[in-house]
């Protein structure tokens, strides 16, 4: 008698249909443009460290392709949210809306000003922070005192709201602009995942005051490790790159530093690897893409399991590709992530919701009944750009 396949194994199947047969990471870089030439370049003149042609041209590259007037590159994303938070006037006791579905370093970019997390919902229908829910909730919490916002449960200032533009997919921003504005709060954006993801043409991370973007090694485009400051605001990017370069006053040589600052510098080798991938981002895209249709088709008669599409008016880069389970087999999600990696295929689970992690337990929060759902339905599958030889 025929077997009934399992969803583990049909899962396993489909995704095998898509990348064929050998063993598959989930997010690789892919190194086939100028980055050897340039890496080498740094190492043939001897401009390696923290100033170098690469550094320049890296932050004039970033603000040409995200359409943001400027970027300044960092060590790190995490660091550079840290900043975006500091430039939008986020401080100690403060409060900072982030969703409760992210990864860990938003939050610790907010307790790195001193501030506080306040956890918000997502929205199914984006991934991202939900801003339906968020309104009726800052209706309920929200009190105004001499024009701005505190949380009157705490008495502390709701000071930034931090949307996070989950696997590329991204935020509802016109509407949370429009509601963020309402009650005068600062929006700066985790774009730490959506380099190339779009709303109506506009980039993220060009919404909000200022947004942070990633080059770690799992992005769509990296650094090796690194990370960027968005903004159109041409003092807010002046403040940003004196803050992360220890606040040196420019000088021949004298060494006068105006206030306590940071070392968060991009090394010029590091911005030399990301000018390479940055002129190959158009081929990633398309890459990726074309991989998202592939697993859509090979999931389409699948029931219980879809891959989670961009909406209509949004462009996503499709960073990591996302199987959505349904609610009635989440108790099956295990078995595929065990049945898949087993089959080496890597996929993964999304984190875990920041309210559960031990440092973050006690922060305030929102009922998060749809971060908590999805949270168990969600698989990502195997995403490297190189998956698709032949985008279309
Ligand atoms: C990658 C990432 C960051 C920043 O990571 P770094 O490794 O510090 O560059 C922040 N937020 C999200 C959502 C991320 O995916």
């Amino acid at each position: 008698m025929h077997q009934v396949m399992s969803l583990s194994e049909t899962i396993t199947d489909r995704v095998r249909q898509v990348v064929g047969t050998e063993k598959v990471a989930l997010h690789e870089p892919s190194f086939k443009g100028n980055e050897w030439a340039y890496v080498k370049e740094c190492i043939d003149t001897g401009w390696v460290s923290s100033v170098g042609s690469y550094v320049d041209r890296f932050e004039h590259d970033l603000a040409e392709v995200t359409g943001a007037k400027h970027a300044v590159v960092v060590s790190n994303g995490t660091s550079g949210l840290q900043v975006a938070l500091q430039l939008a006037g986020v401080g100690r006791d403060d409060e900072v809306i982030i969703p409760a579905l992210s990864f860990v370093a938003t939050a610790n970019a907010v307790k790195h000003c001193g501030a506080q997390p306040h956890f918000a919902d997502t929205d199914a229908a984006t991934l991202g922070l939900s801003v339906p829910a968020l309104a009726d909730y800052f209706a309920a919490v929200i009190e105004r005192r001499g024009g701005v916002s505190h949380n009157k449960h705490t008495g502390q200032r709701i000071a930034a709201i931090v949307p996070m533009h989950t696997f590329g997919h991204p935020v509802d921003m016109p509407a949370l602009m429009e509601l963020a504005g309402r009650h005068g709060i600062a929006v700066v954006e985790d774009a730490a995942e959506s380099l190339g993801s779009l709303i109506e043409g506009r980039h993220t991370g060009t919404f909000g005051l200022c947004a942070m973007l990633s080059f770690n090694g799992n992005k769509i485009v990296t650094t090796g490790g690194g990370g960027a400051i968005i903004t159109d605001d041409p003092q807010l990017a002046k403040r940003a790159k004196h803050l992360t370069t220890t606040a040196k006053q420019p000088h021949k040589w004298a060494f006068f530093h105006d206030e306590v600052a940071y070392n968060f510098r991009m090394p010029n080798l590091n911005a030399a690897l990301g000018c390479a991938q940055l002129e190959q981002l158009d081929g990633f895209l398309k890459a990726k893409r074309e991989l998202a249709l592939r697993y859509a088709k090979a999931f389409s008669d699948v029931t219980h399991a879809s891959l989670f599409m961009e909406r209509p008016g949004t462009h996503a880069n499709y960073w990591l590709q996302t199987l959505i389970l349904d609610a009635s087999v989440a108790d099956q999600r295990d078995a595929v992530l065990t049945r898949t990696n087993a089959a080496g295929l890597m996929t993964r689970p999304v984190w875990e919701l920041l309210t559960h992690l031990p440092m973050y337990r006690d922060c305030p929060s929102m009922e998060v009944p749809v971060a908590q759902d999805l949270a168990r339905r969600i698989v990502n599958l195997p995403s490297s750009p190189q998956l698709v030889q032949d985008p279309a």
